[in-house]
């Protein structure tokens, strides 16, 4: 029996991959590279020794699911696929909502055709939208302010429509609250394509002289030093919370949304402090306008991982920065 990671050649997915190659799971890879490279799927390969199927495609190709299918046992998804600028969602809101709502859709019917019944979804913190107070609860009121957050949050309702009339069908929705960091061994990493709009990409191209400051987007948010507070959490405690939920699919039915994060806030000018610190070099700012759209601060409320996944995060912001910087400044 095969665990299929859809997006696995990203930057998530690859370091699940090699937490479940790592705890002896059979994993069958499709990932169509619009965001990735064949190198991530030759990392993972060299960090655990071992090798999997992979299918080069769409997860829209219907002719291609089915052969994935019926040449493999296929027992569970963990279905990372998925387009994930916030930006370019409002610019292209058709393209998100084809690749991610339609993709999943097609991903389920194929499920529900060869009887595979654990999906493990890629969720966001996004979907607690703007108005909740932190830390971000799971029973909290789901809402969105652009396609791509939409996405997430349509997701999740037809996830739980799925397990309503299906009783035997278990999907956990991974809320993600901000992943950074690398692999240890520098192998897989973050590469985004472009300017980069996340934080830790963009100064780590500051850090490698690419650009020559930060742009640091507001300091006059209700926050101890005035900049956006985020939870940011290494991608490999993300990547064992997947491990773990699986391991809860498989012996309990229904959906269930958990938060994956630390419980802990940073701010931009903290996080900065700490790439200086962990790469030994400056990192120079300006303080620019607020990003529309952003909020002050988003956090966890981590208890529900620990009493439904028994997982909790391990590494903190100084190692989350050492790994990043470790990867990001070779490449
Ligand atoms: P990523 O872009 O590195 O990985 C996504 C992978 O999916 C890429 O390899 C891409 O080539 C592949 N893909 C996209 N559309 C596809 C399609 N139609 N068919 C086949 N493959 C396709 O992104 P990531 O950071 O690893 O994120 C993984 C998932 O987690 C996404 O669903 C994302 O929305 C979600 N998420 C990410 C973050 C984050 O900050 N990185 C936060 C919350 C949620
Ligand atoms: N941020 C910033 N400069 C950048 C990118 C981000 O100051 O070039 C800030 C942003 O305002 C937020 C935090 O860094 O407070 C995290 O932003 P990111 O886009 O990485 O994540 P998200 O906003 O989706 O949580």
């Amino acid at each position: 029996m095969s665990v299929l990671v859809t997006g696995g050649a990203g930057f998530i997915g690859s370091h699940t991959a090699v937490v479940l190659l790592d705890h002896g799971e059979d994993i069958v890879i499709l990932d169509n590279f619009s965001n990735s490279s064949p190198d991530m799927l030759d990392g993972i390969r060299r960090i655990t020794g071992k090798d999997f199927k992979f299918y080069e495609g769409d997860m829209r190709d219907k002719a291609l699911l089915d052969r994935v299918f019926t040449e493999n046992k296929i027992e569970s998804v963990i279905h990372f696929a998925g387009l994930k600028a916030v930006g370019e969602s409002v610019e292209k809101p058709l393209e998100y909502y084809d690749n991610n709502i339609n993709g999943t859709l097609c991903i389920l019917e194929a499920m529900r055709k060869y009887g595979c019944k654990i999906m493990i979804f890629s969720s966001s913190a996004t979907v607690y939208g703007n108005d909740n107070p932190v830390p971000f609860v799971e029973g909290m009121k789901t809402s969105a302010t652009n396609p791509y957050g939409w996405t997430k949050v349509f997701i999740e309702h037809i996830l739980e429509g799925v397990c309503e009339s299906d009783k035997e069908f278990s999907a956990v929705l991974l809320r993600y609250f901000n992943p950074i960091g690398a692999h240890k061994s520098g192998l897989i990493g973050e590469k985004p394509n472009g300017i980069p709009n996340n934080i830790m990409p963009y100064i780590m191209k500051v850090a490698a002289g690419e650009y020559d400051h930060l742009n640091v987007f507001g300091d006059d948010y209700d926050t101890p030093d005035g900049t956006g507070v985020r939870d940011y959490i290494h991608v490999v405690d993300l990547a064992n919370g997947h491990l773990s939920a699986l391991e809860y699919a498989r012996k309990n039915k229904g959906a269930e949304a958990v938060n994956l994060g630390t419980g802990k806030g940073t701010s931009v000018l903290e996080l900065v402090a700490a790439v200086e610190k962990a790469s030994d070099r400056k990192i120079p700012y300006v303080i620019t306008a607020r990003r529309p759209g952003d909020i002050a601060e988003c956090y966890a409320d981590v208890s529900k991982a620990k009493r439904v996944l028994n997982w909790q995060a391990q590494y903190d912001v100084d190692d989350m920065c050492a790994d990043n910087a470790r990867w990001a400044l070779k490449q």
